[in-house]
C-alpha cells in the first residue's frame, strides 16, 4: 500500500512509537443535563398551551446521552418497554430516558439543545407522534429561531467529528486519530513516519 505523502510533510521527524491514546473528550457532565432540564422546565411553565400537562412530573425523566457517533440522532425520548404500544394516556412515568446528543451540551448549542430537550419532553408527555398537535405545541417554543439550528448543529457535529487515519506507507498498518500524526510518528515495524489520511467515523 503506497500513500502520497501531503504537500508539506516532513520525512524526518523524532521518532515515536505510535501511542495508544485517545484524548478524553468528554467535558460536560450530568450536572449540565440538570442545569438544561431546569432551564427548559422553567420556560416550558410560561407556555400557556401546556398548562394542562404533567411537567412537574418531567422533573423525575433520567436524562442521558447518546452515543458520540450518533450522528443522524441528535434526541430521543424511551419509554419502558410495552408502554408506547399501550393505548393512549402515556406520561412522565412510562419514560425509560430522554437521551440527548453529548456535543449539543456544550455551552455555544445552548438555545437547540433547549429546543431538542422540549421537543423530547412532549413525547415524554404522551404525544408519541409528530402530528399536527405535536407541531402546534414544538412551535409554542419561544424561541422560533431554535429548530433552524437542527441542519448547523449536523454540519457541525459532521466536521468536528472528522478524524485522521494514521497510516504506515510502507505496511499500511493504521490507527484512528482525533489529531493529525503530522510526521512525529514512526511505524514500529517499517521505521518511516506515519501519514495523515482522511478518515470520518459514522
Ligand atoms: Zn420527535
Ligand atoms: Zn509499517
Amino acid at each position: 500500500m503506497t500513500v502520497e505523502l501531503p504537500p508539506g510533510q516532513q520525512r524526518l521527524q523524532i521518532e515515536f512509537a505510535p501511542m495508544e491514546m485517545d484524548p478524553a473528550e468528554e467535558t460536560t457532565t450530568h450536572g449540565g443535563l440538570n442545569g438544561l432540564r431546569n432551564r427548559v422546565l422553567g420556560i416550558m411553565a410560561t407556555i400557556p398551551e401546556l398548562a394542562d400537562h404533567d411537567i412537574r412530573g418531567l422533573e423525575d425523566v433520567p436524562l442521558g446521552r447518546l452515543r458520540r457517533d450518533a450522528t443522524r440522532l441528535h434526541g430521543v425520548c424511551r419509554y419502558h418497554k410495552g408502554r408506547r404500544t399501550a393505548a393512549g394516556g402515556l406520561g412522565p412515568g412510562d419514560v425509560r430516558e430522554v437521551a440527548l446528543h453529548p456535543q449539543v451540551l456544550e455551552e455555544e448549542w445552548k438555545e437547540y439543545a433547549s429546543f431538542l430537550l422540549y421537543h423530547e419532553f412532549l413525547h415524554a408527555l404522551g404525544h408519541v407522534h409528530h402530528d399536527r398537535n405535536f407541531r402546534k405545541l414544538e412551535a409554542s417554543w419561544p424561541n422560533t429561531e431554535a429548530h433552524k439550528l437542527q441542519e448547523t448543529f449536523a454540519r457541525h457535529i459532521r466536521a468536528v467529528n472528522w478524524r485522521w487515519s494514521w497510516t504506515c506507507p510502507e505496511c499500511g498498518w493504521c490507527c484512528s486519530r482525533s489529531v493529525r500524526a503530522a510526521g512525529r510518528y514512526r511505524c514500529r515495524t517499517c521505521r518511516v513516519p506515519l501519514v495523515d489520511v482522511p478518515a470520518v467515523t459514522a
